[in-house]
């Protein structure tokens, strides 16, 4: 009975998920973007976003790399374990390579990412998929800041366009299909779905994962990213010493640019900045010549 009741709440949300992937790959097409683009980082969410897509094909009876391509944005600091299971198990997927590495921007940005200024995400993460339709997994589940997502996106719809994408309006569209270079039209399929319905997905599914989730991971993401907090950071980076040691030297770098600079700085080494760095108290505050530097 019980199993019943699961099934019951489950399937329509994986047919709403599947719809909404259909309904963005016939927008694409009809606006002549192609097949949708689909950003995958290997994580579970991805896995899940790509299992709902490959229904979505089968259902309009596509071939799957027909109807979207899946894109990776190698970001240079995943922990090699993803890396790799993302080449054994997804090897059609595209691997976009970044244009500067965290070490480059660190050296250039002068300061080190924090959970105030996360200028990566915008170099490592968020880049490709302009003027196309792009499928995400994102999910109300993961943030509060995710809460404000939705099911459609246009991304960077100037306030004078003021229309959104689903609208039957030729003017409209037309108005859009203008713009579209600069644009960025965004598909959310999974943003309602809790962990629990990943797993269950991904297990129903007989999707593969990367085996980090067995060995105690919850998320997974950029070695040290800033945004984990100071104890997820130092743990991972006393896990893999390669990393640490690749961010304290770009550390000592940023010094002497800094330097350079004529910015003031209380470091004398890159360690001084790393160890302040894996402090979230001390982290979470403003660096000296931020404001100018962005
Ligand atoms: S380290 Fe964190 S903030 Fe930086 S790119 Fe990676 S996820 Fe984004």
């Amino acid at each position: 009975m019980e199993q019943l009741q699961l099934f019951d709440t489950f399937t329509p949300k994986i047919n709403r998920a599947v719809e909404r992937v259909i309904d963005a790959y016939k927008f694409s097409q009809s606006l002549g973007l192609g097949k949708l683009w689909v950003c995958f980082s290997g994580g579970k969410d991805s896995v899940c976003l790509y299992g709902i897509v490959k229904k979505a094909a089968e259902k309009v009876g596509i071939p799957l790399l027909d109807f979207a391509e899946l894109h990776y944005n190698v970001t240079g600091i995943d922990p090699p374990e993803l890396v790799q299971f993302i080449k054994e198990e997804f090897p059609f997927v595209h691997r976009d390579l970044y244009k500067e590495s965290m070490w480059q921007l660190i050296e250039r940005k002068q300061m080190p990412p924090t959970r105030l200024v996360r200028y990566c995400c915008a170099e490592l993460k968020e880049k490709g998929g302009e003027g196309r339709f792009c499928a995400t997994g994102v999910r109300w589940a993961e943030s509060t800041q995710r809460k404000s997502r939705g099911e459609f996106e246009d991304i960077g719809k100037t306030k004078a366009e003021g229309k959104i994408l689903f609208n039957d309006n030729d003017d409209d569209r037309r108005q859009m299909e203008h713009c579209i270079p600069k644009r960025k039209y965004v598909v959310n399929p999974i943003i309602d779905f809790t962990d629990e319905d990943v797993w269950q997905f991904i297990r129903e599914e007989n999707l593969p994962y990367c085996k980090l989730y067995d060995q105690g991971y919850e998320r997974l993401g950029c070695i040290g990213c800033p945004m984990a907090g100071g104890k997820r950071q130092q743990e991972e980076l006393a896990k893999y010493p390669k990393f640490r040691n690749a961010y304290i030297r770009a550390f000592d770098r940023m010094l002497i640019k800094r330097k350079e600079s004529g910015l003031e700085t209380k470091w004398q080494t890159g360690q001084e900045v790393f160890d302040w760095w894996v402090n979230n108290d001390k982290s979470d505050t403003p660096i000296e010549g931020q404001g100018e530097l962005f």
